[in-house]
Order: C-alpha cells, then structure tokens, then sequence
C-alpha cells in the first residue's frame, strides 16, 4: 500500500465562515481597545472611516465566533484553495527522527503566500463601497503583490510603499507588482511629507514598515477616493487567515492524527493565526491543549524581547495606538532577508494570548533558517521563503528534540509561501556571505525608551 503523503479537500470543503476567535476568549484574557493616534481616547467606527469600508472595521471590533465569507470572495479562493496539507516523510527521514511533520503549503497562490486570502476579501469589501484606489506598504513585496492582483481582479488602482531594502533587494517582486498594474515607490519617499522626512535626516535609511506604514496612511488621508489596506497585524487580516487553520483541521483528520505542536513564523502574526486560531480556539472552548509555538527573527524580536504595552503601528504616530509586544515605533531592524518579518510590532490579538501564556514565542538566526530551509528544499522539493524558514527552523528542532527523546510527537507547521523571488538571499547564503546580525539590544532599549 501506498503511503500517504499529500491531503487534499475538495472544493466544497472551502471554509464559508472566517473563525474568530474574539469570541472564544475566556474571562480574564481581554482585548484593550486601539487608540487614537492624537487624543489616545479609544477608537470609534468612525474614526476608522477614512481609512477602511465599514464592513472590516466590524469584523475589526466583532465578537461573533462566524463570520460567513462572501460568495464572490470564496469564487476566487477557489482558484488556489483549498491548499495541500502534506507529510515531509522525506525530511522526517533525514532528520531520523520519529516525530510525525506536516506542513500546510500556502505557496500555491497567485502570490506565493497567505497573502492573497485577506486581500481578495479587502479588495472585495473596498470595492462594494465604491472605493477606486488603495494606499499600502509592503516589506518583502509578498502583500504588495497579493493586493496588486486582488486590486486587478477587483478593478481597484493599488499604490505600494515598499521598503527601500526588499526594493534594492528583490526587483522581481517589484515587477510582478506593476504587471498587476500597480504603482510601486521606494520607501522612504519623496511622494510623502513623512518620507520626505526621514531622508533629509537619514539619507541611506533601508526603510522599514513602520516607515512605509505612515507614508501609505498619509497618502490615504490625503485623498478622497484612496482608503489604505494592511496585510498583517489587525483583527480581520487575523480573521480572514483563518481559512488556513480551518482547512488544516479537515486535513489532519483525513491523516488519522492530530498535532502535538502547531508552529508558525511571525512578522504581524497573520499566518501564524490563520494556522494556530482555530486550533487554539478548540482549546478555549475545552478540547486539548496543543503546543503552539510563535517564530521570529532575532533582528526583530517582538514577541520574546519587545514589552507588551500601547504604541503606534507606524513610525511618523499615524496609525493607531494598539496595545502589542512592540520593539518601539521607530525601531528600524537590520536588513534580514526576511523581509515580511522586520516589522516593531506583532497583532494585539496573538500578542493578548501570548501574554497569557496560551502561545508561546521563540527567536532565531538568519542563518540556522537558511539551513533549515535548504535541507527542506532538498528533501522535499520547494523552496520555502525566508520567512517561512524561520516556522521550518523550529519544526526541524522540536523534531531533533523528539529524536533525542525518542516521542513520537505530530508536528504542523505553515509553509507560508515559496522563496522563488528570494534566490539573492540563496545566493547569499549559499556563498557564505550571509551574515547574523547581533541581538539589538541597545537600539530596543532607545526605542522602547520612546514607545507608546
Ligand atoms: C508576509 C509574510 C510573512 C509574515 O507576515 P505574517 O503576517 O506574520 O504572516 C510570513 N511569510 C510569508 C511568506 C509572508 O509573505
């Protein structure tokens, strides 16, 4: 017989409702409402209206636990959903090990990556409220193409803030971004008042997505017909990932196991919640707990070094005040190839239940992750992105531990999306140029000194 290796659903297995786990929240683990940027007095609905349609700013603040996905949004998710659930039977063999490795293949996307199945439902949402255009950001240029070709399905013009290192860094994203027919400046830019300040002070600045972040709200406010779309770190970006974790139940059912430990990487906390919230949610409503394990650059360790506390979302005080595990606003990590990671902050929701200790964190090297990723791509075929190889960094060492101790534990983890625009940062690593930025320890404390 013939061993099984890849889980598939059907069709009509696509979730219909997103999964939101506001409602599962047990006493004592609340949310802290987000705060205006200039009177720190909590948000209103429609403070928010300039910058979102009204539909997602009530999935913003929504306790429902199902939130039904709209028809014409779950049409195109059937384009590339649901995704594959696989077993790495061949890396568990090259690691010798006894433990039992999934790994949920969100690369299969027009984009590459999760991303895609919060910007169809934006660029749906925008689109029914008659919006033209969207301002947004992107660090690795991952969300910048999601939207760009959502903002094509849609008929909606999409403005993209890249950060100046992923700019320099990976030009192909930039072009696969204007073949989607959007428009893509460096960031820090000359097109914005906070751009065009932080290089008369820092010329040479990388950027970072806090920066980017200000110039696309900035943009957004300043024009009528321009609303701004985030690809991580709100609650309905967290809401709309869930179709990953959804699809992963029905898919580890259909192995005949259940995980022991569920991992993700972690830049805003979106793929990890779109694979963990529905697992954890089970445990909330009184099922077994799972080992749930957050994964993030050292460059940029929100979540295991930052301080859980009110700060801004942005680095020019545009964007909302949220309560996070933040590394201060104006914390600009080291260029790591990982780009979608380099971000000060990490969503309010995952950071409420790392505080209460319902998920854990850890922090890794660039270069254990490329070592991790490429001893993936060779046993298992596809090259992983650098973002993703910080969740297969952590799954190949829970999987060492269990050699060690001989548990044969189930792993899952989410292969958030393929490293196809990434290969300079093989090529990097590869040629021994790679090189591990030290723990930024001073430059967190400066930050945080000035945070909130
Ligand atoms: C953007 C991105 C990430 C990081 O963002 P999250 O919101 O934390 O998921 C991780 N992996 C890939 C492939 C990405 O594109």
């Amino acid at each position: 017989m013939v061993e099984r290796t890849r889980f598939m659903l059907d069709e009509e297995k696509i979730p219909r409702f997103w999964y939101n786990i506001a409602a599962d929240l047990p006493a004592g683990v609340e949310q802290s409402p987000p705060l205006h940027p200039m009177t720190h007095q909590p948000l209103t609905p429609p403070d928010l209206a300039p910058l979102f349609p009204m539909a997602l700013i009530m999935q913003e603040v929504s306790t429902e636990r199902e939130i039904e996905i709209p028809g014409p949004v779950r049409d195109i998710y059937t384009t590339f959903r649901p995704s594959p659930l696989v077993r790495a039977r061949r890396l568990e063999k090259a690691l010798d090990t006894p433990a039992h490795i999934y790994f949920k293949y969100e690369g299969l996307s027009p984009a590459g990556s999760h991303k895609p199945n919060t910007a169809i439902a934006q660029a749906f949402y925008n689109k029914e409220e008659g919006i033209k255009r969207i301002a947004t950001e992107t660090g690795a240029g991952q969300w910048g193409s999601a939207l760009a070709a959502a903002g094509a399905m849609f008929g909606i013009e999409v403005k993209v803030y890249m950060v100046r290192a992923s700019y320099n860094q990976k030009p192909y994203r930039r072009i696969l971004m204007e073949t989607y027919g959007a428009s893509v400046v460096a960031s820090p830019s000359m097109d914005t008042e906070s751009g065009r300040a932080i290089l008369a002070q820092h010329p040479d600045s990388p950027g970072s997505l806090g920066i980017a972040i200000s110039e696309a709200v900035e943009d957004t406010m300043k024009r009528d017909d321009t609303h701004y779309s985030l690809g991580s770190v709100l609650n309905h970006v967290m809401l709309h990932q869930t179709v990953i974790g959804e699809e992963s139940i029905l898919q580890m059912e259909m192995a005949g196991e259940e995980p022991d430990v569920i991992i993700a990487c972690a830049g805003g906390g979106s793929n990890f919640a779109g694979l963990a919230f529905p697992w954890v949610g089970r445990t909330l409503r009184g099922g077994r707990k799972y080992q749930v394990i957050a994964v993030e650059p050292l460059a940029a360790p929100s979540l295991t070094r930052g301080k859980y506390m009110y700060d801004y979302g942005d680095t020019a005080k545009m964007a909302p005040v949220a309560k996070m595990y933040t590394l201060g606003h104006d914390f600009v990590p080291e260029p790591i190839h990982a780009g979608g990671l380099r971000y000060h902050g990490m969503s309010p929701l995952v950071s409420l239940l790392k505080h209460h200790n319902l998920i854990e964190a850890r922090s890794v090297h660039q270069i254990p992750c490329f070592q991790a990723g490429v001893l993936f791509a060779r046993n298992e075929g596809i090259l992983p992105a650098p973002e993703s190889t910080h969740a297969i960094r952590a799954a190949i060492d829970v999987a060492l531990d269990c050699k060690a101790s001989g548990e044969a534990k189930v792993i899952l983890f989410n292969l958030s999306g393929h490293g196809h625009f990434d290969l300079s940062a093989y090529e990097a690593y590869l040629s021994g140029k790679l090189e591990d930025y030290e723990y930024p320890a001073k430059e967190i404390k400066e930050a945080l000194a000035h945070a909130g």
